[in-house]
């Protein structure tokens, strides 16, 4: 005998989580599984422990598609301030680090364990270290195989997430579902990802690694200011993990070292300025020393600033206006904070989620292809999506 709920819902992840306590709230009666040991790893690691759990700003242009069109619609009826109220409902403390990024004053579990009370209090039937086998479509809907038995519903929700990090329980089931019922699955590539150098520039990152500068990164006509960090095997920092889901193999970024500068205006006018200062110190300015140090020393000769020709100012500031760095690749899914690509969204509704190739089946979260900015835009898009499938489940 089957357990027949309403709906059964795969992944107990953010959108999962989301899409299982305001289905329940509907009335509908939910099954969660979870093939991990714990429901939310994600959240309990997101946002260096303080899980940036949404961004005030938030807007279709933060996130990356191939239909950017697709997110609109969930976004709009499910907004930060929604996901706010909760947190606020449950005395949650949280605050703005910068740039409309909302993160807890303590630690993310709380989040986490606000979707677990917010989905056992109305009602949600969730299994975890329960793996799914199989899916079968049948007359009234779907039957699975589960490790609890077997399943059968109507509608089913694939919440599997990416494939980020697989020691947090990350799966290409959800792409093998998608693609066993006719869905196209966009190629998948890791995204907000620390880049690694191998060239010339490995010995400046290891011997300035733990050092951050303000930048620019740029690439394929994409364009983030914030910190750059350098790390033993290359570069890391928001600017970097921002431009690195634009960045494929080969490309090169430019950084811009000097983002509050014309470089070349600058050096000129530090060069009329302060003749005797050699360049080190005037770059000291805007960088650590010990960065100015290694800049001036390793990409030019630091001397007197009176002693640069038109010509030696003109690279100076070329090279650090416009900082030219190919990297060898990215630290992979190993590290990485999300998953480019996935599930076509053409062939999924916008309003429920709802596959337009086999009615019932549902995709939300991570697995489309809806890829967000650094900054809390990625869980607002799992609670939105989550949030537009229970209305229709
Ligand atoms: P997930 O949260 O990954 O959930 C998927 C769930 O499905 C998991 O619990 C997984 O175990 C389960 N699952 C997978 N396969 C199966 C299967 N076969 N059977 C059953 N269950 C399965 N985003 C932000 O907005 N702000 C942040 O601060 C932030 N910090 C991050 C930090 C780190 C280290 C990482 C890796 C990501 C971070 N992200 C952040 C991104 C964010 O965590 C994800 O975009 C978001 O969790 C996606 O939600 P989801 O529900 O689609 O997938």
């Amino acid at each position: 005998d089957a357990r027949a709920p309403d709906v059964v819902i795969i992944g107990a992840g953010a959108a999962g989580l989301m899409c299982a306590l305001t289905a329940a709230k509907r009335g509908r009666q939910v099954l969660l599984l979870e093939h991990a040991n714990k429901a939310g790893k994600k959240i309990l690691m997101s946002g260096g422990g303080r899980c940036n759990f949404t961004n005030m700003y938030t807007e279709p242009e933060n996130f990356s598609s191939q239909n950017p069109h697709f997110c609109k619609s969930a976004l709009a009826r499910y907004t930060p301030w929604d996901f706010i109220a909760m947190v606020s409902e449950h005395g949650i403390a949280y605050h703005e680090k910068k740039l409309g990024q909302l993160f807890c004053d303590e630690k993310s579990k709380a989040i986490r364990d606000m979707l677990l009370a917010e989905c056992e209090r109305a009602g949600v039937e969730l299994h975890l270290s329960t793996a799914v086998q199989q899916i079968d479509r049948t007359e009234a809907g779907y039957l699975l195989s589960t490790d609890i038995g077997p399943v059968a519903s109507p509608s089913v929700v694939i919440a599997t997430g990416g494939l980020s990090i697989p020691t947090l329980g990350a799966t290409g089931f959800g792409y093998e579902i998608a693609r066993q019922f006719g869905h196209t699955v966009l190629p998948t590539r890791a995204g907000l990802v620390p880049f690694i150098i191998t060239d010339q520039l490995k010995d400046l990152c290891t011997e300035l690694s733990g050092t951050s500068a303000d930048a620019v990164a740029s690439c394929n006509g994409e364009s983030f200011r914030e910190n750059i960090l350098f790390t033993h095997r290359g570069l890391s920092g928001p600017a970097i993990l921002q431009i690195s889901s634009f960045w494929q193999l080969g490309d090169a970024v430019t950084i811009n070292l000097l983002p509050d500068h014309d470089a070349l205006e600058w050096l000129q006018a530090q060069q009329a300025a302060r003749p005797n200062s050699e360049l080190k110190t005037v770059l000291a300015e805007v960088f650590t020393k010990k960065m100015a140090g290694l800049l001036a020393d390793r990409w030019f000769v630091s001397k007197p600033m009176k002693r640069y020709t038109a010509a030696e100012l003109r690279d100076i500031a070329d090279t650090l206006g416009a900082w030219q760095v190919v990297p060898a690749g990215t630290e992979g899914y190993r590290t990485a904070e999300v998953t480019l690509g996935g599930v076509d969204t053409r062939d999924v509704s916008s309003k429920t989620m709802e596959s337009l190739k086999s009615p019932g089946l549902y995709f939300i979260g991570e697995v489309l292809d809806v890829t967000g900015h650094l900054g809390g835009f990625n869980f607002q898009w799992a609670w939105a999506s989550g949030h537009a499938a229970a209305q229709y489940v």
